[in-house]
């Protein structure tokens, strides 16, 4: 199942991104190079994914936090 709102983030630079979900509107901090799966914490939707060294967000990208 592929959704074409998903993301690639081409940064090769680590950082955190701020992720609204499109289900419930809750907002989750994601980090952009994740290795595990992160679900929303208000429904369980998965959130963003990893897709080989990048992770692959399904929610609405709010921003990107620089560390
Ligand atoms: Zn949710």
């Amino acid at each position: 199942m592929t959704r074409r709102e998903n993301i690639l983030i081409p940064k090769p630079r680590s950082n955190f991104v701020s992720i609204q979900c499109e289900k419930c509107g809750a907002k989750v901090v994601v980090f952009s190079h994740t290795t595990s799966s992160v679900k929303c914490s208000g429904c369980g939707e998965v959130l963003a994914s990893s897709s080989g060294s990048k992770a692959l967000i399904s929610g609405k990208v709010l921003g990107v936090l620089d560390q």
